[in-house]
């Protein structure tokens, strides 16, 4: 997948389709700031995405511009997430690529939530230059 322009926002990238009804989606919860569905490609027995229904680009988009509502009902949407799919006993992970390092894919904010079993280490192993991935330099 190409890597998407994260300087202005894309309003035909797929969440934002998502957030318009446009194509469906898997919902786990719902309220003015934030929807939370399953990703489409789970990495774990439970893989959600919670997205702020602003069009923010990125989490440092996110925190620049959105006003202080948008930001705490966004927070509480994830912890109400993570509580409806019953993972606070006994943990969850959560994760937020921002930008071309961090491999992040689709260029509306997601946070990943990622429980129901044993996650592994917080980062993939052999960064120290053994493993090249094209134009992430
Ligand atoms: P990231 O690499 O952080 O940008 O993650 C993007 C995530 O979106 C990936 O885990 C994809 O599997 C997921 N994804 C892409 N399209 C969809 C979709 N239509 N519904 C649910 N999840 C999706």
């Amino acid at each position: 997948m190409p890597m998407p322009d994260f300087k202005t926002y894309d309003d035909n990238n797929i969440f934002a389709m998502i957030l318009r009804g446009e194509i469906p989606n898997k919902t786990v919860y719902e309220d003015d700031f934030a929807l939370a569905f399953h990703d489409i490609n789970p990495q774990a027995p439970v893989h959600v995405l919670v997205i702020p229904k602003g069009k923010y680009i990125s989490m440092a988009d996110f925190t620049a511009n959105a006003d202080d509502a948008e930001i705490a009902g966004f927070m509480r949407a994830v912890g109400k997430t993570a509580e409806i799919l019953d993972l606070p006993d006994p943990g969850y992970r959560l994760l937020a690529n921002h930008g071309p390092h961090s491999h992040q894919e689709v260029p509306h904010l997601h946070v990943h939530i990622f429980g129901g079993k044993h996650v592994g280490p917080l980062l993939m192993r052999g960064w120290e230059g053994k493993i090249k991935m094209p134009n992430m330099d």
